[in-house]
């Protein structure tokens, strides 16, 4: 019982300690990727926005997994992937703890910004108009992402 009860205790006095560690951590981005391109890097670090219908991915249709293009973390599978008619390449749901989200209130308004939970690299801002049963649209920046099929 008590063994039980301290175990309880260094469990949660552990996590409190990673608590700070981790937000820490998921607010320090930091560069893996060394080939990362100058607009690459403004999203990713800088939460900038690529131009809507330029990427290459907006019409990628095979089956597969889009990885983060600064950590490979897995973030999306094909199977969620639609087309949205908003110029960048959206997603139904992510990959389970693929993404950690903050409200970011630039542009005047408030979104909900979601980065990458294995590097902190910026990705994209998730909306509630998706067509799926959970009603999210996750709006990715291209250059963010790898395409890497499975056939
Ligand atoms: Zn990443």
């Amino acid at each position: 019982m008590r063994r039980n009860f301290l175990k309880l205790l260094g469990v949660s006095i552990f996590s409190l300690i990673l608590l700070p560690y981790k937000f820490l951590h998921s607010a320090s981005k930091k560069i893996i990727n060394k080939n990362l391109t100058e607009e690459q890097k403004n999203i990713l670090f800088n939460e900038g926005t690529e131009r809507p219908f330029t990427s290459s991915l907006l019409h990628e249709k095979r089956d597969g997994f889009y990885h983060c293009a600064n950590c490979d973390a897995k973030l999306f599978s094909s199977k969620s992937k639609y087309d949205s008619g908003t110029g960048w390449p959206s997603f139904t749901e992510a990959l389970p703890g693929a993404f950690n989200t903050k409200i970011d209130y630039s542009l005047g308004m408030k979104r909900v910004e979601y980065h990458c939970a294995k590097c902190g690299a910026h990705h994209g801002h998730v909306f509630e108009d998706g067509p799926g049963e959970n009603g999210m649209r996750f709006c990715n920046n291209g250059l963010c992402l790898i395409f890497k099929t499975t056939k």
